[in-house]
């Protein structure tokens, strides 16, 4: 029988490493792809291996059809494609809409939302009994930001999560007869590396005073909710989506 298959885009680091390293216990061949942290991503694959999984790096960015195109062949030359972890995204510094590029708006939804559009449809075409596949679970990395609207933060990023959140309920109703289950996870502030990426890197720890649980989320308690709606546990869950947030998702 052939391998099941993992890819987890932008599997290096955070949420994405996590989760990685969690569906290399479960017994999938993880595709952990990186953009350009091939050591972190290598790390990530050495861990699965080491506890007797089967993982590979794979560098693409996924803002790139070639890149995703390509990660979905390598991808199906270690077995059969089982699970989409939808993760890869990026955020920019703090900054209002009247002082955003077009060249920054760009970038963010190319990586947020296309990007994520053109993994899920890649996974699709893979799994689909339609197209002859054998079914699969497609995990999409939302964020409370698609509620709460990031305002004087990062409004292209939370509204390409909002589209996120629409693509899951909408594929999910779509691919529903075809052996797909299509969820979605919104993490809450996490503590990782993408606040640092975004000019702020005590961010999670500034905000723990307005989180009702008074701290940041760690990345493994994501990886935990994403991994169970891959899993046969939620059989029955598509469309959903997880609040994974410390209650910060409730708008006050
Ligand atoms: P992170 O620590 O900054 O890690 C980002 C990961 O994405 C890295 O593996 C990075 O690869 C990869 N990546 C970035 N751009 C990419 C691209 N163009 N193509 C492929 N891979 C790319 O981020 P995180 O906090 O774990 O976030 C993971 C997901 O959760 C994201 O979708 C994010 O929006 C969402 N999320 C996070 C939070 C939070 O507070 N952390 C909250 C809500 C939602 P390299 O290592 O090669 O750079």
């Amino acid at each position: 029988m052939s391998d099941k298959v993992a890819i987890v885009t932008g599997g290096s680091r955070g949420i994405g490493a996590e989760a990685a390293k969690l569906a290399g216990a479960q017994g999938y061949t993880v595709i952990v792809n990186f953009v350009s942290n091939q050591s972190a991503a290598d790390k990530v694959v050495g861990e699965i291996t080491s506890a007797g999984g089967k993982a590979y790096a794979l560098q693409g960015d996924m803002q790139h059809e070639d890149d995703v195109l390509a990660l979905f062949e390598f991808a199906k030359s270690k077995g059969t494609i089982k699970a989409l972890v939808n993760n890869a995204g990026v955020v920019d510094h703090a900054a209002r809409l009247d002082e955003m590029s077009l060249e920054r708006l760009n970038r963010i939804f190319a990586i947020n939302l296309t990007g994520a559009f053109l993994c899920a449809r890649e996974a699709v075409r893979a799994m689909s009994t339609k197209h002859g596949g054998s079914g699969g679970s497609i995990v999409n990395l939302s964020s409370a930001a698609a509620k709460l609207g990031a305002g004087t933060q990062y409004i292209d990023y939370a509204s390409a999560k909002g589209a996120i959140d629409t693509m899951t309920v909408g594929l999910a109703r779509e691919v529903a007869e075809e052996g797909i289950r299509v969820n979605a996870v919104r993490p809450g502030v996490i503590d990782t590396d993408i606040h640092a990426s975004g000019g702020q890197p005590d961010r999670a720890q500034e905000l723990a005073s307005i989180i009702p649980m008074k701290r940041p989320g760690d990345a493994i308690e994501v990886a935990k909710a994403i991994i169970w709606l891959m899993s046969d546990d939620a059989s029955y869950s598509t469309g959903t989506i997880i609040d994974v947030s410390g209650g910060r998702s409730i708008v006050p």
